[in-house]
């Protein structure tokens, strides 16, 4: 029997999709215009799915349909408990109704950090590791975390997926989840545009505007004051960051995914500080960057769910 599934990644700028047959898959990436909502959307993502089905050489019904999203999802169940800004009307359409209707198939919401880290533990970096953390740097930071082989979920949907939130910095900066000095609040691809702006280095700065986290380390790496003192930052951040994951959750695997780590020497910077500061006891884990790419939360979301079908 076929074990055909619609998948897509919900990110800020774009939203990938695939359709896996087993370990086949053909993908696909749309724009997300994120700030319209997912409504306007349904339409050119089924779509896609038939396109990329019909590559496969699948015509027939899948089995599921997964969706990856940036958000908090109840454990194991598919309602969104918190969205931020992104997708804000995905909370109020009937999925399940659409998967239902449109294609016949269950539906499987995730948070896009779990569904990658999954990923990755099926058939890339984590694979072989059964306690491994996800830390995903883009908009935001996304992390998860599998403990003893099990993805971790709490009661409500919070454990392992809020390290972006984890404060690093005591009376530090305002984050938008209503916390204080979050690691997403002193570095990420929202925050940093805003620490630009702010400095009085801003005005003889060569960073070219718009002002956005790949224009701040492109400038970084030509020499810029302000970018290179603020890729400092970041690389501090994310480390301490990456350390207090190591100590909270003992992992094997660290897997470091998100476009803000492609700037040259960056990750390799990164990952010396953050293995710098751990407990001097502890057994280093491995500290790696995702292997799988965009496919990464694709692959995910069927593994989990695989893993829901068997919890019942
Ligand atoms: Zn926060």
């Amino acid at each position: 029997m076929s074990k055909l599934s619609f998948c897509a990644d919900f990110g800020g700028t774009s939203i990938k999709l695939g359709v896996l047959d087993g370990d086949r898959i053909e993908q696909s990436e749309i724009d997300a215009e994120a700030q319209k909502g997912l409504r306007p959307k349904l339409g050119q993502i089924e779509s896609e799915w038939r396109r990329l089905a019909a590559m496969l050489g699948e015509s027939g019904p899948p089995n599921l349909i997964g969706l990856g999203l940036p958000s908090v999802i109840e454990p194991w169940g598919n309602r969104i408990l918190s969205g931020f800004n992104k997708y804000t009307d995905a909370g109020e359409i009937d999925l399940e109704e659409w998967a239902t209707s449109t294609f016949g198939a269950p539906l499987l919401i995730e948070n896009d950090a779990h569904s990658a880290l999954a990923g990755e533990w099926t058939s890339g970096a984590a694979k072989g590791h059964d306690n491994a953390i996800f830390l995903g740097f883009g908009t935001g930071i996304g992390t998860s975390v599998i403990s003893d082989g099990i993805p971790q979920r709490g009661p409500h949907g919070q454990a392992g997926n809020l390290g972006g939130h984890l404060q690093i910095n005591a009376g530090g900066r305002k984050c938008m989840c209503g916390g204080v000095g979050c690691a997403e609040a002193e570095a990420s691809g929202w925050s940093l545009p805003g620490l630009a702006e702010e400095s009085r280095l801003i005005e003889n700065s060569s960073i070219v505007r718009p002002v956005t986290a790949g224009n701040i380390f492109r400038a970084a790496a030509a020499g810029d004051a302000l970018a290179m003192q603020l890729r400092e930052r970041s690389v501090d951040v994310w480390a301490a960051l990456t350390a207090s994951m190591i100590h909270a959750h003992d992992p094997e695997v660290v897997v470091i995914s998100g476009g803000i780590m492609r700037a040259d020497g960056l990750f390799e910077q990164f990952r010396e500080r953050a293995l710098g500061q751990i407990w001097r006891g502890a057994v280093p884990p491995l500290v790696r960057k995702g292997a799988l790419g965009s496919k990464a939360a694709l692959i995910g979301l069927q593994r989990l769910a695989e893993i829901r079908q068997s919890r019942g």
